[in-house]
């Protein structure tokens, strides 16, 4: 087993994850396993209960963790599929540690970041391959060098490097080269002092990945070479790709990347055919056609917090050769203008998941536009019970019809807690999570976009369709058009009166990859095409 750690410097939000997940596409297209992995120094036990606006999206494992958005990255750019193994944060390190300490494990010891800390961040890089069919694991660091609470990752990585060789341990640092304008240049500085923080742990990188909007002329690649210790051809430019980060593989082979991760760890592989991935990178910047969509949520200001969403779109939108231009719109705006202003004009409707009160209303009036002028709309868990309500109260008349997440004690809780998770108390991790099987009824649009009755998605929420209005939102044209196997949760539903209405309990944004695009987003986009057509 092969180990490329991936480390950041100078500033936050280089791209690291993507960077990583490059690397990871590369080496996949050369014939090797990999696994990705994210160690973040927060003290979150997971990113489960933090806001999107402070941290993004949160993404949802098979096994039902709930990781970094990064992870979405990875599992959209390589074919292993992760686990909970594959993310950990300082806060579980530390839990895991204190644990054992209460037990007894360490009895007589005084318990200390060295040894203790770093033994277990040490298994947990090697849990990360383990039981796998897997040649290299790459290990992502959260955080930039010189974070006080990165330290013990950084010290346990060095250790980790120093038991199992260097041949088999790298390390890839990612770093800014800024351009000052006033200067007419681009500086190193920053890179040096980065690197330097990271040989005061031990740390020499492997591989030096130059993130720059300019291109690195050879002086400026000379320069980071010496200062920084790494051969020449391992200094990578990386630029900022002009059209989707789906070119940030090719643009990454260019440079020799893997060649030079390869050489570097004795992996000898043929290089890397990306001839498909090039066929979808041409149809995502080449498109033939253009439609133009609303995603009605309450994160709109945070770019990361729609992440896999709009990366569904965008598989979706290469399948059908088209260009889709998501309006990015505040739901609450809807509780004080007409909806017809900022949807009047659209393809489609996309009502995202979201927690809480805020934007709800804005939510439901954006709903009925949608089914009252027949225009496609695509629910994702939050936006399935949305439009449970939506049609409860408008269509059924069930007057005051909402969910019990917003009032405790409704007329009609047409969405409630799912028994098993009334007596539930704590916040972290308690959710319904992860894949669960879901039947598609016959004659339904969901069967026809997956073609196949049987199909398992990724869940997280705590409400629920009540049953108890099933029969009566029936009778009115509600269709349930997906269930649990027994019948009991309902987990996707359409309208009978309309083109294209298909909302799901879980969330599809989850399983799309960008030459497999999931069928829900593929038969959404067509519905939107066909909708102006
Ligand atoms: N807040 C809703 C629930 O907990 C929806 C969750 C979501 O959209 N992910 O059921």
């Amino acid at each position: 087993m092969k180990y490329i750690f991936v480390t950041g410097g100078v500033v936050s939000s280089l791209g690291k994850g993507l960077a990583a997940a490059s690397l990871g596409t590369l080496l996949e297209h050369r014939g090797l396993k990999v696994v990705l992995q994210k160690f973040d120094p927060y003290l979150n036990v997971d990113p489960g209960t933090m806001n999107p606006f402070e941290h993004g999206e949160v993404y949802v494992l098979d096994d039902g963790a709930e990781t970094d958005l990064d992870l979405g990255h990875y599992e959209r750019f390589t074919n292993t599929p992760l686990t909970r193994a594959n993310s950990t944060s300082s806060g579980q390190v530390y839990e895991t540690v204190i644990q054992n300490e209460r037990r007894g494990d360490y009895l007589g010891k005084t318990v200390q970041v060295i040894p203790h800390i770093t033994n277990e961040i040490k298994s947990r890089i090697e849990r990360g391959g383990e039981g796998r069919d897997v040649d290299v694991v790459i290990t992502e660091i959260g955080g930039t060098t010189g974070d006080i609470e990165g330290l013990p990752f950084l010290e346990a990585i060095r250790q980790f490097i120093q038991e199992v060789g260097p041949q088999n341990a790298i390390v890839m640092h990612v770093t800014l080269v800024p351009f000052i304008k006033a200067a007419g240049e681009l500086k190193t500085k920053p890179s040096q002092q980065s690197i330097a923080k990271l040989r005061e742990i031990g740390l020499q990188p492997t591989v030096l990945i130059a993130r720059t909007e300019e291109p690195l002329g050879a002086d400026t690649r000379a320069k980071l070479s010496q200062f920084c210790s790494v051969p020449l051809d391992a200094v990578i430019e990386c630029r900022d790709v002009p059209h989707t980060i789906y070119e940030c593989p090719l643009a990454l082979q260019a440079e020799h990347l893997d060649d030079i991760v390869c050489r570097s760890l004795g992996l000898t592989v043929p290089p890397a055919d990306m001839t498909k991935w090039r066929k979808f990178v041409d149809r995502v910047i080449k498109p033939k056609k253009h439609v133009r969509i609303a995603l009605v949520g309450k994160y709109t200001d945070h770019k990361d917090a729609y992440k896999s969403i709009l990366e569904s779109i965008t598989h979706a939108a290469a399948a059908c050769d088209c260009h889709v231009e998501v309006k990015q719109v505040e739901a609450e705006d809807f509780e004080v203008h007409d909806p017809a202003e900022k949807l009047g004009q659209v393809s489609g409707i996309i009502v995202p998941g979201g927690f809480g009160e805020r934007g709800i209303e804005g939510k439901i009036r954006a709903c009925q536009f949608a089914r009252e002028h027949g225009v496609p709309y695509f629910g994702l868990c939050l936006g399935m019970q949305i439009a449970t309500i939506e049609f409860a109260r408008n269509v059924c008349g069930l007057k005051g019809a909402t969910s019990t997440e917003f009032e405790k004690a409704p007329t009609h809780p047409v969405i409630d807690l799912l028994p098993e998770q009334k007596k539930v108390k704590g916040k972290g991790a308690t959710m319904r999570l992860g894949t669960w099987e879901c039947h598609l009824a016959e004659g339904t649009k969901a069967l026809q976009a997956y073609g196949k009755a049987d199909i398992r998605e990724r869940h997280r929420h705590r409400f629920e369709f009540n049953n108890t209005y099933r029969e009566q939102m029936e009778a009115a044209g509600f269709v349930i058009a997906g269930t649990s196997p027994d019948g009991r949760l309902v987990e996707l539903i359409e309208l009978r009166d309309h083109p294209w209405f298909v909302a799901c309990q879980f969330h599809p944004e989850f399983q799309s990859k960008p030459n497999a695009p999931h069928a829900l987003f593929k038969g959404f986009v067509q519905a939107c095409l066909a909708h102006h057509a």
